[in-house]
């Protein structure tokens, strides 16, 4: 008997998606799929709408207020997930990063850090 095991992404809670509602996902993308492009490719099956719940939803987990990088102008603006979002519209001066130790980087599975200055983890990647 030959058996066919699938690697996917398996969330670990909401608010993100599940690529596992989505099986068109697969058959356009080869398995295994790391965490982070498994979540990018499940929010491409849903509305704008939708997207913008999500990232709202998580804003309150985002660790960027307690940064040494951020400042009065990003808190006066109440910018957060900037591993979303993309860069800040202030002119932040670059110290330490806390995203590392953020539960999103760990939720979404993020590979880099200093999104405020460098752009979101898609365009980093340059997916
Ligand atoms: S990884 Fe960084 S930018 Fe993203 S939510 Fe966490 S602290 Fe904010
Ligand atoms: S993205 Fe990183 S460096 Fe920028 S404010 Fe958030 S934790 Fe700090």
């Amino acid at each position: 008997m030959i058996r066919i095991f699938i690697v996917g992404y398996q969330p670990d809670s909401e608010p993100w998606t599940q690529v596992s509602q989505y099986p068109q996902i697969s058959a356009r993308h080869k398995w295994p799929m790391d965490k982070f492009t498994g979540i990018v490719r499940s929010m491409e099956m849903i509305s704008p709408e939708e997207r913008t719940k999500k990232i709202e939803d998580t804003k309150p987990m985002c660790i960027c207020p307690r940064c040494p990088t951020y400042d009065n102008c990003a808190k006066a603006q109440g910018e957060l997930l900037f591993c979303a979002v993309g860069k800040s519209s202030c002119a932040l001066v670059k110290k330490p990063c806390l995203c590392p130790a953020c539960p999103v980087t760990a939720l979404m599975g993020l590979e880099h850090a200093y999104f405020c200055v460098r752009g979101s983890e898609k365009g980093l990647r340059v997916m």
